[in-house]
């Protein structure tokens, strides 16, 4: 069975139901440095993408060649026929981007967290018809992104997207910004018409991670891929890491795999119901595992009250999670898994605990 597309209409016109691709280098550098990307890729990409203002963490980075850059891209569009694609974070952005031409807006995730800075975009839009697509913020703020798509919508911009690019943690990790792909799910729910996009370049900050974090997200049914591409990697101004070449490019992009929504084969329907009844009576039984659990947590919250012993036992939690790690590297479970389950458990079993201890 095909896969029944539920997305916005000016989407599916613009992709012919097939994934998006958006690519292109993280910064536009010179002229001929975006026009020989642009050209390489132009049969893989549908969409060239270039930053032309780069919002840096800190300052003394590379911060983008500006309004110049608008220029080439326009020579991109008149060599290739490409689509263009640019971050804007301010009015004036805006602005120039909509007198070069610009197709595809994208407003980055250092501004999707300032409400004013969204809202200038957003007002500085109206009445165009203009493709903008917004990233999530760089905190794992499902209202925060949201707030910013409203303000669009409210300024009657109506071709919109999502573009999924992680959320930066304190703590170093395999990926630059963790992916928190519950996050994104949760926008699919909410806004299924409207296309989400994955952009495994800002999320892995590593290219050798991008194939597969493109693959996971076209499994999890994203409608589309942002990646990062330059012709020389390593030399490049910005995100060196994680650009890819055009000929990887290719690669990637031959080797993804796309997936059906569902499957209409009576076989199939038949053994993924009987699955999907063995899962639902064991997450029936959990339910009950973990009630039982709760239960015996509050009595022992009711023993720290009458000895007036404090809810939080360090040893007492270090034991637990060690044993629990211990146990689950004897069957197929993820320690990373085990971890992020029980310090849930010990959180919920800690609140109640507390609201116990602290019951007049
Ligand atoms: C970018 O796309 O180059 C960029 C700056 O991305 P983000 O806003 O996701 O950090
Ligand atoms: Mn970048």
């Amino acid at each position: 069975m095909a896969k029944t597309n539920e997305k916005a209409l000016w989407f599916q016109t613009l992709t012919e139901n097939k994934p998006l691709l958006i690519a292109g280098p993280c910064s536009a550098e010179t002229p001929q440095q975006v026009l020989e990307i642009a050209h390489q890729i132009k049969d893989t990409a549908k969409v060239f993408r270039a930053g032309i203002w780069k919002p840096r963490t800190r300052p003394g980075g590379f911060e983008g060649v500006g309004a110049i850059g608008l220029k080439w891209l326009q020579q991109v569009k008149q060599e290739t026929g490409m689509l263009l694609a640019t971050e804007v974070a301010t009015a004036e952005h805006v602005q120039l981007a909509l007198e070069h031409g610009i197709d595809v807006l994208w407003i980055g995730a250092r501004t999707t967290v300032n409400p004013f800075a969204v809202q200038e975009i957003a007002d500085a839009l109206k009445g165009t018809d203009k493709i903008v697509f917004i990233k999530n913020p760089v905190n794992p703020d499902l209202s925060l992104w949201i707030g910013g798509f409203e303000r669009l919508q409210n300024a009657g911009i109506e071709k919109l997207g999502f573009i999924h690019r992680g959320f930066s943690s304190y703590e170093k990790n395999k990926y630059r910004n963790e992916p928190q792909w519950q996050i994104p799910i949760d926008l699919q729910i909410r806004f299924p018409e409207i296309p989400i996009i994955n952009d495994p370049s800002h999320i892995t900050g590593n290219r050798t991670f991008v194939a597969s974090v493109a693959q996971k997200a076209l499994d999890l049914n994203f409608d589309g891929l942002m990646i990062e591409t330059h012709c020389t990697p390593d030399l490049a101004w910005s995100d060196a890491a994680q650009q890819v070449t055009p000929e990887s490019l290719k690669n990637i992009i031959s080797e993804l795999k796309t997936r059906d929504l569902s499957n209409s084969e009576e076989t199939y329907q038949i053994n993924i119901k009987n699955f999907r009844n063995e899962i639902d009576e064991l997450d029936s039984e959990i339910l009950k595992l973990l009630n039982k659990r709760m239960y015996i947590v509050d009595e022992i919250g009711q023993l720290k009250k009458d000895k007036n012993v404090s809810v939080f036992q360090k040893d007492r939690w270090q034991e637990v999670l060690d044993k629990m790690k211990k146990e689950a590297s004897g069957f197929e479970l993820g320690e990373a898994f085990i971890t992020a389950l029980y310090k849930a458990i010990h959180q919920e079993s800690l609140s109640r605990q507390d609201h116990i201890i602290n019951k007049k």
